[in-house]
């Protein structure tokens, strides 16, 4: 670790105007000064510099950030390496012990970029052997056609094929001065007892795992021989560029699709995808075998909040899996179930009925997962009521997971009437489980350090996201510019917005501004100080660039509902509360907005496939969210009339 009191030496004595000097011609314009944009092509400049505020912001591209964010972007380089730059250009000293940090990052680069050439040429070697050998034409291109893939479709995912010896990949990397050590690391050769190296995946077909972005992260091979007694799929291993439980498969191909369907259909593996697109499904990833993870989670809900998991007809599997969807829901998915006929995964079925039927069977067979989970536990509970007991917890439990006050009331209520219960019963034992999963989350909010750090042009990706989330930026934008002033009856005002948040069970969407909030909710509850310069020079990149990003904005970029008072640094006590008050209450109208959007369609849906439960469940989501959008309109009528 590099002392903290370093890393501010070198924050102060690097101006961003004379570090940002030195790659772009600026011209002063009142407080700041602009340039053209270092980051992507412009004629006219949209790069702006503000010496006050320490930071950098470009309107064209979204890029934005402090000195060190600029080195980083600019140079390529990592934190630890662009402080040293930083350092050596103001001649700062620089802790001996430290360089062998910058020197491990140094070598993580390296060895990131060395895999991902190495990978690249691999898939292109796997394809070649599969369109080209002849091989892997009678081999593995003709397995691929008995499954019935389509030649746009083996073309599209880059399947391929590996050669079926000890060294045919090996020999063709080595003559292309790729190192043995690389290629053990990335999977593509593995070691017996006595350290003799072999091809991984001979005699496999291959599929290639993308990330989302569409780079070759890693790779899947299957075996072919009916009489193999080795794995059915052989996978690489984790490397620093494949986190298995945090990738999906076929993302990269379905986020289109995805965010124009606005909703995701989950699957268990590589043939699933493959099939459902090409029976013309395109929303669709798998989670590759395993569970579910948090962070996978949180990579579909970049795309959507809404997930439809498919599964295999076998009734075990599906119980064993109902938990895992509580993980779903827990993150504040809307989730949906569908049910193949025994014996049938999605490849299989689709394979059966054809690209019309499949599709019609998607459209028609989906149900809401918790009532599903209700008709599926009560089947088995039928007239015991120990049984029933067991599985109203069970119910209630994955109601309780559900952050959403409106649709865990009414999922109550339809529960009531299908479990045959008192409504009260159930909320009595709703609040149990709440209760405890609240300080389960509790304790996550105070031990959580944002983890893995996302990948900066991914991030600005994010962050050019915006208008969707504009009060949620507008709320983060007051908490790192006046969170940390003192406010009567709170520790701060940082710690007023955080109690009205969770008083209002107000969601937030976007993945940064939840990490802000996670970050400012550690330091009140660890009674940590902080400024705006603590956020902007943050030593997690991405927060010190968002804060920058938030803290410069075009005048036309403010929010409609912004008080004029905006302008003004010192924002008086009650008007900044109000700000507050509306900030949430227009949060809030967004969500309830969206939800009643969703529910009609849902109950368009429930209507047209004559399901009562749905149509239940769907009537009284709706009631309940046209009593509280009232209820939210007064309330902003009485904030902005006031
Ligand atoms: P089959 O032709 O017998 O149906 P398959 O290739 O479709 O074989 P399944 O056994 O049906 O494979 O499994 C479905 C999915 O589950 C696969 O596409 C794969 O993604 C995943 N899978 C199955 N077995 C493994 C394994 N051993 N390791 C990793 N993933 C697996
Ligand atoms: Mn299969």
């Amino acid at each position: 670790m590099i002392p903290q009191s370093k890393i501010e030496e070198i924050i102060h004595a690097a101006h961003i105007e004379e570090v940002v000097g030195d790659y772009v011609r600026l011209k002063r314009r009142g407080a700041n000064l602009t340039g053209l944009c270092p980051f992507h092509n412009e004629k006219t400049p949209s790069f702006s510099v503000s010496p006050a505020k320490g930071i950098y912001k470009c309107f064209g591209c979204g890029k934005a950030g402090n000195s060190v964010n600029f080195i980083m972007e600019h140079d390529g380089l990592g934190y630890i390496e662009a402080l040293k730059s930083l350092a050596d250009r103001y001649r700062i000293e620089w802790p001996q012990q430290e360089n062998v940090n910058i020197d491990q990052e140094k070598a993580i680069r390296s060895e990131k970029e060395s895999l991902q050439v190495l990978n690249n040429w691999a898939a292109e070697y796997f394809e070649k052997q599969l369109w080209e050998s002849e091989e892997g034409k009678n081999i593995g291109l003709s397995y691929f056609e008995e499954r019935g893939f389509r030649e746009d479709i083996i073309r599209k995912f880059k399947l391929g094929y590996s050669i079926d010896s000890w060294d045919h990949l090996a020999n063709a990397a080595v003559d292309m001065q790729f190192n043995p050590d690389l290629l053990f690391k990335g999977g593509l050769v593995k070691q017996n007892e006595s350290g003799k190296q072999y091809d991984a995946y001979r005699g496999r077909v291959m599929f290639i795992i993308h990330n989302t972005q569409g780079k070759v992260i890693a790779f899947a091979g299957r075996q072919l021989k009916k009489d193999d007694k080795s794995a059915k799929y052989v996978n690489s291993p984790e490397t620093l560029l494949y986190h298995k439980s945090n990738e999906l498969y076929g993302l990269f191909f379905a986020k289109t699709a995805i965010r124009q369907l606005d909703f995701v259909y989950l699957v268990e593996g590589y043939t699933d995808v493959i099939s459902m697109h090409q029976a013309g499904v395109e929303n669709v990833v798998a989670s590759s075998g395993t569970s579910l993870t948090e962070n996978q989670i949180k990579l579909l809900k970049r795309h959507t909040d809404n997930v439809t998991v498919l599964y295999d007809g076998d009734a075990a599997g599906i119980k064993a899996s109902l938990r895992g969807i509580d993980m779903l829901l827990e993150q504040g998915m809307n989730v949906k179930v569908l049910l193949f006929p025994d014996g049938e995964d999605p490849d299989s079925y689709a394979k059966k009925v054809g690209s019309n039927q499949f599709q019609l069977f998607l459209q028609q067979e989906t149900r809401d997962f918790i009532l599903f989970k209700v008709k599926l536990l009560l089947q088995d509970a039928a007239n015991d009521p120990l049984k029933k007991a067991q599985v109203t917890r069970d119910i209630v439990e994955s109601i309780s997971k559900i952050p959403d006050g409106i649709k865990r009331m009414a999922f109550i209520r339809e529960c009531a009437t299908l479990l045959e219960l008192n409504e009260q019963l159930l909320i009595a034992e709703l609040n149990k489980s709440r209760n405890g999963f609240l300080s389960a989350k509790e304790k996550e909010w105070i031990s959580t350090e944002p983890k893995e750090i996302p990948h900066s042009e991914e991030l600005a990706q994010i962050l050019a996201d915006s208008p969707k989330y504009e009060q949620e930026h507008y709320i983060i934008k007051l908490l790192v510019q006046h969170g940390h002033k003192p406010l009567e009856g709170y520790k701060n005002i940082a710690e007023y917005i955080l109690f009205k948040i969770e008083q209002d069970e107000v969601q937030f969407e976007h993945e940064v501004m939840r990490l802000f909030l996670q970050e400012f909710k550690n330091y009140i509850l660890q009674n940590i100080e902080f400024t705006t310069d603590t956020f902007v020079h943050h030593s997690n990149p991405i927060l010190s660039s968002a804060a920058a990003s938030l803290l410069v904005t075009q005048h036309e970029m403010s929010p409609r509902w912004v008080s004029k008072y905006d302008v003004v640094m010192d924002t008086p006590e009650e008007i900044m509360i109000k700000d507050v008050q509306s900030a949430l209450l227009y949060l809030e109208k967004h969500h309830l907005n969206k939800l009643l959007t969703q529910v009609q369609n849902e109950l368009k849906e429930a209507q047209e496939k004559n399901l009562e439960d749905d149509l239940n469940l769907n009537m009284e989501v709706y009631k309940l969210l046209k009593d509280k959008q009232q209820l939210i309109s007064q309330r902003i009528g009485a904030v902005i009339l006031h």
